[in-house]
C-alpha cells in the first residue's frame, strides 16, 4: 500500500518474480548486486550516499536472516581495466559506518582472492567486492566471468535499480547459474514506476522537462495512453512549440523532432489528454552569469535569444493544473536550473508537486536533485534512483536485469 496524504494505492504483484523474501538464505552465500556508484569529491570524499543507504533494506534483511552476504557493484567507468580512482575501498568504509556492522572488502570481484574471503564467512558476516567492471566480461556480459561470479554464492539478488536496463554479466548473465530474486529496492521501483503508472488514480498527470524531446519521445508515447494531462516544460518544450508554428529565436530546438512532435500533439489531441506548454519563458542571449534576462510570452521570443526557463504565468498555470492531480510523474527540470537566474521554475514546479494531494513519482538524477536543492524531497512519494532504467520503464520496456530473474510460480 502506498500513501501520501488522502491517496492511498493498493500496488499489485506486477513483478511476477521471485523476491528475496521467497529464498531460504539462512545460512547461504547470498550475491547481491547494488548500485553503489555514488559521487566523490576531488579529495575522494563521497559526497551523496543516497544509493548506498537505498539499499540497505535488502543487506540488513539478508543479515538478519543469517545469510553470508556478498555485494557486487560497479563505480564510474573504468572500461575493463583496474583504475584505482574507481575503487570501491572508500564505499565499504561507508557501507560499515551505515550498517554499524564489519564489512569486509576483496580487492578483486572474482578468483581466489574474494573465494578465498567467502570461504572462511560466517553466517550474517558481510563482504563488498571490488569494483565488477575492472573486468571487461562485466559489460560484455560474457559467460566465463558470469559463472566466476556465481561460483561465490548460492543465491542472486538483484538491488540495483539503477544498473538494471544494462545486459552485464551482474545483472543478466550470472542468473543463468543461480536462483535469481528481486532486492527490497529493485521492487519498490517497479510497484512505483510500473505498478502506480499502469493503474493510477485519476487524473494523473505526466510533467516532463529537460533537454531534448528526443531523449524523452518514447515516454511521452507511452504516457500518452495513459495520462490525463501532460505538462512538457525546459528545453523540449520549444520544439513543440516550433512544431506549432511559432518563433522561438535561439532557443534550444531539434529540427529532425519537429515531425515527431506535431505527431504527438496530434495523438493527445485524439486521446483526449490535456496538453499545457510554457506560456511565457525567462530569456537571455547568453548562460554567462549576469547577463541580461527578461521574461516574454511563448509567442515573442526575440532572434538572438534563448528561453532558459518557463516564466510566472507557465508555473502558475502548471501549477493550478497540478492541483487536482491524484497521481504525478515528474521527469526532467523546467529550465537550466543549475544556473540560478533559470532555476525558479524548476524549483517553483517541485513546490507545486510536493504540495499536490497527490501520490508523486519523481524520476532522473537532475530532477531528483531538484527537489532536494527546492527542501521538497520528504514530500514526494517515491524518488527514482535510476535515471536511464526509470525512462526505460516509462516507455513500456522491460529491463534485461528484471526480465532475467526467475520467474514466480504460483
Ligand atoms: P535531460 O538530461 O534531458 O533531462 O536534461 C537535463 C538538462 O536540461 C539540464 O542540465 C538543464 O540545464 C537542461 N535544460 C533544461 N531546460 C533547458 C532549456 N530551456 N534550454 C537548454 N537546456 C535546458
Amino acid at each position: 500500500m502506498a500513501k501520501k496524504n488522502n491517496i492511498s494505492v493498493e500496488i499489485k504483484d506486477i513483478l511476477g518474480k521471485l523476491t528475496i523474501e521467497d529464498l531460504q538464505i539462512k545460512g547461504k552465500r547470498v550475491f547481491i548486486r547494488a548500485d553503489l556508484n555514488v559521487p566523490f569529491d576531488d579529495n575522494m570524499v563521497i559526497t551523496d550516499d543516497r544509493r548506498i543507504r537505498s539499499t540497505l533494506p535488502t543487506v540488513n534483511y539478508a543479515i538478519d536472516e543469517g545469510a553470508k552476504v556478498i555485494i557486487g557493484s560497479h563505480l564510474g567507468r573504468p572500461k575493463g581495466r583496474v583504475e584505482p580512482r574507481f575503487s570501491l575501498a572508500p564505499v565499504a568504509k561507508r557501507l560499515q559506518r551505515l550498517l554499524n556492522k564489519e564489512v569486509l572488502f576483496a580487492n578483486d570481484c572474482i578468483g581466489p582472492q574474494p573465494e578465498g574471503i567467502v570461504s572462511k564467512m560466517k553466517n550474517g558476516d558481510v563482504l563488498l567486492l571490488e569494483n565488477l567492471r575492472f573486468h571487461p566480461g562485466e559489460e560484455k556480459n560474457d559467460e566465463a566471468f558470469a559463472r566466476s561470479l556465481a561460483k561465490l554464492a548460492d543465491f542472486y539478488v538483484n538491488d540495483a535499480f539503477g544498473a538494471a536496463h544494462r545486459s552485464h554479466a551482474s545483472t543478466a548473465g550470472i542468473t543463468k547459474f543461480l536462483p535469481s530474486a528481486a532486492g527490497f529496492l529493485l521492487k519498490k521501483e517497479i510497484e512505483y514506476l510500473k505498478g502506480v503508472v499502469d493503474n493510477p488514480v485519476r487524473p494523473f498527470v505526466a510533467v516532463l522537462g529537460g533537454a531534448k524531446v528526443s531523449g524523452k519521445i518514447g515516454v511521452l508515447e507511452n504516457l500518452a495512453n495513459k495520462v490525463d494531462k501532460v505538462i512538457v516544460g525546459g528545453g523540449m518544450a520549444y520544439t513543440f512549440i516550433k512544431a506549432m508554428g511559432y518563433e522561438i529565436g535561439d532557443s534550444l530546438v531539434e529540427s529532425d523532432m519537429l515531425d515527431v512532435a506535431a505527431n504527438i500533439i496530434d495523438k493527445l489531441r485524439r486521446n483526449n489528454v490535456k496538453f499545457y506548454l510554457p506560456v511565457d519563458s525567462v530569456i537571455a542571449q547568453s548562460l554567462e552569469p549576469g547577463a541580461e534576462t527578461k521574461i516574454v510570452t511563448a509567442q515573442e521570443i526575440p532572434k538572438g535569444w534563448r528561453a532558459l526557463d518557463i516564466g510566472p504565468a507557465s508555473v502558475k498555470l502548471f501549477s493550478e493544473a497540478l492541483q487536482n492531480a491524484k497521481t504525478i510523474i515528474w521527469n526532467g527540470p523546467m529550465g537550466v536550473f543549475e544556473i540560478d537566474a533559470f532555476s525558479r521554475g524548476t524549483f517553483s514546479i517541485a513546490h507545486a508537486v510536493a504540495d499536490a494531494y497527490a501520490l508523486t513519482i519523481v524520476g532522473g538524477g537532475d530532477t531528483d536533485y531538484a527537489v532536494h536543492r527546492a527542501g521538497v524531497s520528504d514530500a514526494i512519494t517515491f524518488i527514482s534512483t535510476g535515471g536511464g532504467a526509470s525512462l526505460q520503464l516509462l516507455e513500456g520496456k522491460d529491463l534485461p536485469g528484471i526480465s532475467a530473474l526467475t520467474d514466480r510460480k504460483d
